[in-house]
């Protein structure tokens, strides 16, 4: 059964897709739960679906960072969100946090690869 996902955090605006998300939208460093251990260990250990064979750099600081996605099959995020998260406290969205929570913090493993339904292009 095809189940697009629709729902996407890490797709940056810059030169190659200005229509990107802006991530100093996302810095909140007052951000504090009680669970960022189980979160953090969720969004870290979901299938890594794109592998990217170029490097990828931090938006904020161009450290080299994990290159490629992860995605729970609900959910599509760039792998380098721990980077992103400790480093510059960026916050993921509610919803994806929310949806972490609604799962137990374990992500599905059980989807179609075909069925991803991307949300942008991949550049070549
Ligand atoms: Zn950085």
């Amino acid at each position: 059964m095809i189940k697009p996902i629709k729902k996407y955090f890490g797709a940056w605006s810059d030169d190659y897709f200005p229509d990107g998300l802006n991530i100093y939208d996302y810095i909140d460093p007052n951000w504090d739960v009680t669970d960022i251990n189980e979160i953090m260990n969720y969004i870290t250990s979901a299938r890594l679906v794109i592998v990217t064979p170029y490097p990828d750099f931090c938006p904020i600081c161009r450290k080299a960072v994990s290159p490629g996605w992860r995605s729970d099959g609900t959910w599509l995020w760039t792998a380098a969100i721990d980077h992103l998260i400790l480093s510059h406290k960026v916050k993921p969205p509610e919803e994806l946090i929310s949806h972490i929570r609604s799962v137990a913090y374990t992500p599905q493993d059980l989807f179609d690869l075909h069925a991803l339904d991307w949300p942008f292009a991949i550049p070549k």
